[in-house]
């Protein structure tokens, strides 16, 4: 029994709490699934989309890219999905699949790329409809509300890992959702890991050294020895140059963000030394299958604090104040 209409949180205006309300029950068009959604994971991407720092939004959006839903219809051209399958969608929405990009196994980068909960409506609702060819099947191991996470913080933050290489000391800049997953999985490929935070933050950095970091800080310290790549989850420009300063000479800094303030003007000698800057963008489908794969055989244990969905605005004040332990999820059945 699919509803006729659903409670929605919406972004209708940039800078203003979203708004609840009861909008028409989305269709699904040939190639998409009509899901149920069960949880959705909160990003701290749907801030800046909530915020505006993330400029090219359709309005008004529902977002949410982190969607655990059950299948309650199928448009007419979906193959391989079945009524009541678990699914989950990420960010990634549309690629043009025609583009040198697309036809390179770097579809993450497609101009013509569209994303959920920002130019497609997400999980911010009791129903969604997805492009089947984006939706991953869900590892049974896991819950629906500790499956969540996965799908964002996990998937960019095992590409951001990818990025570091094989380095053996890895810093993170940032211990909140997708750093408490990269932990384990660095720890499990038997990387030494160090953890720095806010200024202050001793829950997450004992948070930190739970999941296996041999040592955890603030931002402004240096580890016990250099780093050979660092990641930066935060949104923090100034942390570049910290993590720069905090990296040997040959290793790569990760900004993983999709926003990040201005980054202060340093000195060259910090970037000397073949030091790289790199950024991470989106996620391909295949790191979604590999990370998927990779994640029940760590096992990644993800942490959430649960909201209703009518709490978004609440989820959404907590993760900026940074007082989320792990990852926050709303539950929108
Ligand atoms: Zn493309
Ligand atoms: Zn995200």
């Amino acid at each position: 029994m699919i509803d006729t209409s659903m409670k929605a949180m919406q972004v209708v205006q940039v800078g203003q709490p979203l708004v609840g309300m009861e909008v028409p029950t989305p269709s699904p068009n040939p190639d998409q699934l009509l899901l149920r959604v069960r949880v959705c994971g909160v990003c701290r991407t749907d801030l800046h989309v909530a915020d505006g720092d993330l400029t090219e939004p359709k309005l008004p959006v529902i977002p949410g890219h982190e969607i655990v839903g059950e299948v309650v219809a199928l448009g007419s051209s979906v193959t391989g999905f079945s009524i009541g399958q678990r699914v989950g969608v990420p960010w990634l929405g549309h690629t043009c699949g025609t583009c040198p990009q697309c036809r390179s196994g770097r579809e993450n980068l497609c101009a013509a790329a569209r994303f959920t909960g920002y130019q497609i409506d997400g999980g911010y609702a009791q129903y969604t409809v997805a492009d089947a060819r984006f939706c991953f099947a869900i590892p049974d191991a896991y819950s629906d509300a500790q499956a969540a996470p996965l799908l964002c913080a996990g998937l960019i933050g095992y590409r951001a890992l990818m990025m570091a290489g094989d380095a053996q000391v890895i810093g993170i800049y940032g211990f909140g959702a997708a750093a408490h997953i990269v932990a384990q999985v660095a720890r499990y490929q038997g990387r030494v890991l160090y953890a720095f935070t806010r200024p202050g933050d001793q829950a997450a950095q004992r948070f930190a050294r739970e999941l296996g970091a041999s040592w955890s800080g603030h931002s402004g310290e240096r580890p016990p020895q250099p780093l050979e790549a660092a990641i930066i989850f935060a949104p923090v420009g100034s942390l570049v140059p910290a993590a720069l300063e905090a990296t040997a000479v040959g290793g790569t800094v990760v900004c993983a963000g999709i926003h990040m303030s201005d980054i202060p003007s340093f000195p060259y000698r910090i970037l000397w030394g073949e030091r790289t800057v790199r950024s991470v963008a989106n996620l391909t489908r295949k790191d979604g299958e590999e990370f998927l794969a990779l994640a029940p055989k760590v096992p990644v244990r993800t942490e959430v604090e649960s909201f209703a969905l009518g709490e978004a605005n609440e989820a959404l004040a907590r993760l900026r104040q940074g007082r989320i332990r792990g990852a926050a999820v709303l539950n929108c059945e």
